[in-house]
């Protein structure tokens, strides 16, 4: 009998702290193996909710996080469920669209759900942790403990705050000067306001806005701004004035009354590049995901980079016959240099993109498939 749960068990505990993408997905990878998993996600479980809080981002899904769900049979389920995306569509200001051709952008409210069907794991809704220690395992939600405790708890993660306070952990975070927004496209007539299977681009100079297609039939449509100019458009007028002079195809589409209203509804968030080393402590705890490396969205990569750290821990787990001390070590020698290496891939595309401006926003997300 483990102490900690009450449960029966042949296996250690893993606290998966973060119900994310990559939390839930690593969820489904420790129940795989027969550990006793323990899901804590501070939100509450959205898919009890009337009414959803926060932002669902449509992600590309390429090869890399692919091969990490074709691991715990889930490929096909969610690929069959995306929007496949053979190019990119360019809009001029004129309103002209150029076709680029190029993966496969997925649904992935899958996560909670997927590792709920291991009997072996345990899904804690409206659980912050607050705290850890790193010496017992001990967590400050109410006290919890656990042998293995993976930080999934993206960007600002909680978890990564006890590494700061320790010994030869290297740390570097970069805010970048654009913002991101999103505004959604409706359908006209039940049907795509835009042709479906494209990542429609609209570069221009500074800035850029791109849409990409939902399973309900609208568009996601997010622009890209330095935070400046954001704050520039102070009046729904002005936001009409500033569509009109740079993305005018699109105000038919989106509706003037819902831009006037929807610029205003969130205010522009920030993209933010962490850089850290290493990502365990001891054998007590690991990061994964936006915790270890947030990268900004330029190459699309973030979500499909922290499938593959689940993947890779998993095939360490098998080399190391599951013995933390020694997986959670070779995990960082493995993984650091790959992350790192995409974290700079994705900044300086960014600043390419940035530096030449027009010409370089057609790059965006050209390489999606081939890192
Ligand atoms: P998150 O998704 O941030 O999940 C972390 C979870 O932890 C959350 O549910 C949160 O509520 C929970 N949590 C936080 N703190 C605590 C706490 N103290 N206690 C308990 N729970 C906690 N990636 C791609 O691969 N392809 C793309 O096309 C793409 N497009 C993007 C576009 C934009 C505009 C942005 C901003 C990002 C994009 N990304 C893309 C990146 C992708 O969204 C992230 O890499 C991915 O969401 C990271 O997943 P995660 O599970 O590590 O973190």
């Amino acid at each position: 009998m483990d102490k900690s749960t009450g449960r029966p068990t042949k296996k250690k505990v893993v606290a998966v702290v973060g119900g994310g993408l990559v939390g839930a997905l690593n969820a489904c990878f420790f129940a795989k193996r027969g550990f006793n998993v323990e899901v804590f996600e501070s939100r509450e479980d959205i898919r009890q909710a009337k009414v959803v809080k926060g932002r669902s981002i449509n992600l590309a899904l390429s090869h890399r996080g692919r091969q990490a769900l074709k691991h715990v049979g889930l490929e096909e389920k969610i690929v069959s469920q995306g929007i496949p995306m053979h190019a990119r569509m360019i809009h001029s200001p004129s309103g002209k669209q150029s076709p680029i051709p190029y993966g496969k952008k997925g649904q992935v409210i899958f996560a909670p759900s997927e590792a709920e069907t291991y009997p072996n794991t345990k899904l804690n809704f409206e659980h912050k942790l607050h705290d850890w220690t790193a010496e017992t395992g001990l967590m400050t939600f109410e006290q919890i403990k656990a042998d293995l405790i993976v930080g999934c708890d993206g960007a600002f993660s909680a978890i990564r705050k006890q590494f700061l306070r320790r010994s030869r952990f290297n740390y570097s975070q970069t805010y970048i000067p654009h913002g991101y927004m999103e505004l959604t496209m409706p359908p006209i007539n039940g049907q795509f306001a835009m042709k479906p299977n494209y990542l429609h681009i609209w570069p221009r100079n500074t800035f850029m806005m791109i849409a990409l297609p939902n399973l309900d039939k609208t568009f996601t449509c997010t622009l890209f701004m330095p935070f400046e100019e954001f704050e520039k458009i102070t009046t729904g007028d002005e936001v009409i004035e500033f569509f009109q002079k740079y993305f005018p195809d699109t105000i038919p589409l989106i509706g003037s009354d819902a831009l006037r209203r929807d610029y205003f509804r969130l205010p522009a968030q920030a993209m933010v590049s962490v850089k850290c080393s290493p990502y365990h402590i001891n054998d007590k705890c690991v990061l994964m995901g936006d915790a270890a490396h947030a990268v900004v969205p330029f190459y699309g990569q973030g979500m499909n980079a922290g499938f593959e750290d689940c993947i890779v821990f998993d095939e360490i787990m098998e080399q190391f016959n599951e013995d933390f001390s020694s997986v959670l070590p070779e995990y960082t020698r493995v993984r650091v240099p790959d992350d790192h290496a995409i974290a700079d891939l994705a900044m300086y595309n960014y600043i390419e993109m940035r530096a030449h401006v027009n010409s370089k926003w057609f790059l965006f997300r050209k390489h999606v498939d081939n890192i």
